[in-house]
């Protein structure tokens, strides 16, 4: 997945409020293709293992719990320069310092229940996507 592909994830608290379709809309529109995409739900351990890079953060437990408390939906995406481009279109992690007109700013609700996830490098859109899909399930 060098440097053209992303992962993201719908979080529980966007997919529940009936916003994954006005999400998508918004990353076609930036011009991310789709190449992958499913609705699932996390357990607590998956969702762990998914985190574990911030197991020893106050906050682990209550992300774990949070991640696991209803369906999301994993996308893998590419675009040119995909990893930046998405973390640009979806803002910072805390919605209150999120720029006007990023996802997060919109739908987001907390710091916690932000709405997407977004892979911070290369490296990591690799291990997020493989995390959730196999070759056979990506159409690109
Ligand atoms: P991201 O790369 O912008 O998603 O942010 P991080 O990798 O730092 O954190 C992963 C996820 O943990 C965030 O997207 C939030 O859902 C959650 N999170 C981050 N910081 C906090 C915090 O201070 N408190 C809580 N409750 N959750 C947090």
């Amino acid at each position: 997945m060098a440097n053209n592909r992303t992962f993201t994830m719908i979080k529980p608290d966007a997919f529940g409020a009936g916003n994954s379709g006005a999400i998508l809309k918004m990353i076609e529109e930036a011009g991310f293709k789709i190449v992958a995409m499913k609705a699932t739900k996390l357990s607590p351990e998956m969702a762990g293992k998914f985190y574990e890079v911030h197991s020893e953060r106050p906050f682990y437990a209550a992300l774990c719990a949070y991640m696991s408390s209803g369906p999301i939906l994993p996308v893998i995406l590419e675009k040119d320069n995909a990893v930046e481009d998405f973390r640009k279109l979806i803002g910072a992690t805390n919605p209150a310092d999120a720029a006007e007109g990023t996802i997060r700013k919109i739908f987001a609700t907390s710091i916690e229940a932000n709405a997407v996830h977004g892979s911070d490098s290369d490296e990591n859109a690799a291990i997020e996507g493989n995390f959730f899909f196999s070759q056979f399930e990506r159409v690109l």
